[in-house]
């Protein structure tokens, strides 16, 4: 395949300060969940992306000192030589892809607690960030930082820098963003100080100028020098000057790095839901930036289509495209796109597991790419496996685990049938992704099909629902079963312990509404699952014009959903469609016409009149088609929902596990922090 000239500007070289980026494609730093005590893991991860042609690839925040420690949140440090080693791996890796390596040296102020470190947190005038946000609640507020804080925080920076250089880094970052440290300064609402960093818009830039000097002096400008800046605030804020306070940031700052990565200040803005937010958000905000200043400019918005990319240089807003999820869902997305391969990206979905791994505190996990994370403890490559696989495979499920386990199956070389009793593949996904705003989430499906049936060895049966007896007769080497999970129409007694089933008119599950069922309204949605599927079905609903009521045992609507940074907008579309929501409630009774309610804590009882209810409680997994093809004594797997139900990135994890594990050894390795004596680096 040959690259479509349209997309050659995607390839054009930048000049960053004294480095060359050798194409547009720069992952930008984000969040890994991979600290220096998983420096293979974290090399391989960061390297995977250099291989797969981005140009620059960037750490996620790595604190400067030990008054930045985001626990529990993952964090990288640079805060002794001992730190440099496990940098050194990473860096590595991704120069062995002739890619440059970024660091962001970060400072999180106010909004590290220090849990770890019990540092009291730093801030220019007291004030926390977000101090009710998950991870972020807690009692201690920071301190205001004096002039000697001042002078400390930029010395960690060019000690940081010096350090980074030495492991490696190509590009060092000054992070200004998303309520951190240099962030507060640069607004008045956390900035109330009366020195010289504080009060007019020109002091209040003036630590991250001086920042910026000193990571540049550090390094003698032999690095390259990045501002990574939040502007959603700063771009709504009026300015006597210019036309917002962004403006004026950025006219003060316009010479003074090598490079601007400009984004949103919020998680839930800036790595936003593809439910509710569509590819580019970002420009609006960021938009003025080249006209204010001659340095490259990286911005990120969720970019897959080459097209949109492509008009990000054209119309002058970017002159580097900035990948976070797009590089974690396809490392290998510049590769594709230059070799004319835009069919075999992996596109991201914007569902956000990988954020919520790094709130659950882990290795980042992605829906579309299951190997992220794994490429060093499982040896696991994205687009490469062992042509190892003898024999034939029959899969029997063709929703997102059955895809994968077929597509990964066939990879590795088996001859594979992949049968599915719709006369569509996609399982789940067929209806979910018809929920509103979830339409992007069959692209797991897409990509799955469209390679499946590239593949000469491979045959897709649709319509073909099978028995044990069919299986059995087919005569494969390995039988997968991968054929779902189920909805459980059982109740709960209180948020935790399972309830009885109700016996009811007009009960429903999510199958029922997934089958075609149109509830009569009113209709009341009880919801015990607190991810996607309770708030959809309700939006759904209401969208068909019924009255809706959601009702949780949780404090909030979709409570997991400050996982996936969805509970804002979650909140504000079922507001917008009138859907009435009731929190830390049960449902204890239904005849049909009222609903009985209690409140969680009190047994308060209450009454809402509703002719339906559907409830989103339990998924089960289990098949009795396994059970018989397992007496029978055939090598047969579930996988996927079937096996343990769960998001759809767990049942693409299961149906990609399943197939590596096939008449194959797949056990993971462990990594280790680097000892003492591994410390110094060779001079
Ligand atoms: P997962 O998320 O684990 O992939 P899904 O529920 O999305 O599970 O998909 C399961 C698929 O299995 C559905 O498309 C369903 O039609 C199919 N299926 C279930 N039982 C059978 C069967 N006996 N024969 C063929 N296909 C089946
Ligand atoms: Fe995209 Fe979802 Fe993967 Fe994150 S987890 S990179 S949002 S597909």
């Amino acid at each position: 395949m040959i690259r479509n000239p349209r997309h050659d500007v995607l390839f054009e070289s930048v000049r960053i300060g004294p480095k060359v980026a050798k194409n547009r494609f720069f992952q930008v730093p984000h969040a890994s969940g991979m600290t220096n005590a998983a420096p293979h893991v974290r090399a391989a991860f960061r390297g995977m992306k250099a291989e797969g042609g981005w140009a620059v690839v960037s750490t996620g925040a790595c604190s400067v000192h030990s008054s930045s420690d985001d626990s529990p949140f993952p964090n990288a440090t640079l805060w002794d030589r001992s730190d440099i080693a496990a940098h050194a791996v990473m860096t590595q890796a991704v120069h062995d892809h002739g890619a440059l390596a970024a660091v962001e040296l970060w400072h999180g102020g106010a909004a590290t607690v220090n849990r770890t470190t019990r540092e009291a947190p730093l801030s220019p005038s007291g004030m926390p960030w977000l101090a009710t946000h998950v991870g972020f609640m807690s009692a201690a507020r920071p301190r205001i930082m004096d002039a000697g804080d001042i002078r400390d925080l930029i010395r960690w920076h060019a000690e940081a820098a010096v350090k980074a250089e030495e492991a490696g880094f190509d590009i060092l970052y000054v992070y200004a963003g998303m309520g951190y440290l240099p962030y507060q300064f640069l607004l008045s609402d956390y900035n109330q100080r009366s020195d010289a960093y504080g009060g007019s818009v020109r002091n209040r830039v003036r630590l991250v100028d001086e920042l910026i000097d000193a990571v540049r002096n550090a390094v003698k400008g032999r690095c390259a020098v990045a501002l990574r800046v939040s502007m959603q605030e700063l771009r709504a804020r009026p300015s006597e000057v210019a036309e917002s306070e962004a403006h004026e940031v950025m006219g003060y700052l316009k010479d003074a790095p090598d490079l601007f990565d400009v984004k949103m200040d919020y998680s839930a803005y800036d790595c936003a839901p593809s439910r509710f937010v569509p590819e580019g958000s970002h420009e609006p905000v960021v938009d003025f930036m080249k006209q204010i200043t001659d340095k490259p400019v990286v911005g990120v918005g969720r970019f897959t289509t080459p097209e949109t990319m492509v008009g990000m240089i054209r119309r002058g807003v970017l002159d580097l495209i900035g990948g976070a999820r797009p590089s974690i869902a396809d490392p290998f997305l510049p590769q594709k796109i230059a070799e004319g391969r835009e069919d075999d990206i992996r596109e991201c979905i914007g569902c956000n597991i990988c954020i919520s791994s790094w709130h659950d505190g882990v290795w980042v996990r992605c829906t579309q790419n299951p190997t992220a994370g794994e490429e060093w403890r499982r040896g696991w490559h994205p687009e490469i496996l062992r042509k190892d696989g003898a024999g034939q495979v029959l899969v029997i499920g063709g929703g997102p685990s059955g895809l994968e386990a077929a597509l990964t199956a066939a990879r590795r070389g088996y001859q594979v049938a992949l049968a599915d009793s719709a006369r569509d593949f996609g399982g789940r996904l067929r209806w979910e992704s018809r929920l509103p705003g979830l339409n992007q989430w069959f692209r797991v499906v897409d990509y799955r099909l469209g390679q499946l049936r590239k593949m000469a060895n491979v045959t897709l049966y649709p319509e073909s629902p099978l028995t044990a007896g069919d299986a059995a007769g087919f005569g494969a080497d390995h039988v997968i079963v991968a054929t779902g999970a189920r909805w459980l129409p059982n109740l709960c007694r209180d948020s935790e312990i399972p309830g009885p089933a109700l016996d009811a008119p007009r009960v429903y599950t999510p199958d029922d509404i997934a089958a075609g069922t149109l509830p009569e309204g009113p209709v009341a949605v009880f919801d015990a699952d607190n991810y996607y599927m309770g708030t959809a079905i309700a939006e759904a609903l209401a969208d068909k014009g019924l009255a809706v009521t959601h009702i949780t045992t949780a404090g909030a609507a979709q409570a997991w959903g400050f996982m996936t940074n969805e509970q804002t907008h979650v909140h504000r579309a079922l507001l917008r469609k009138g859907v009435a929501t009731r929190t830390l409630e049960i449902v204890t009774g239904f005849d049909g016409e009222t609903l009985d309610l209690a409140q969680i804590f009190s047994g308060a009882a209450s009454r809402i009149a509703a002719r339906s209810l559907v409830v989103v409680g339990t998924r089960i997994g289990g098949s009795a088609l396994y059970d018989d093809l397992r007496a029978r004594g055939l090598r047969v797997h579930l996988t996927g929902d079937a096996n343990a139900p769960g998001a759809i990135a767990h049942a693409v994890y299961q149906g990609h596990k399943t197939a590596r594990s096939l008449d194959a050894e797949d056990q993971p390795r462990r990594d280790a922090p680097f000892a003492p004596r591994d410390f110094e680096v060779p001079a």
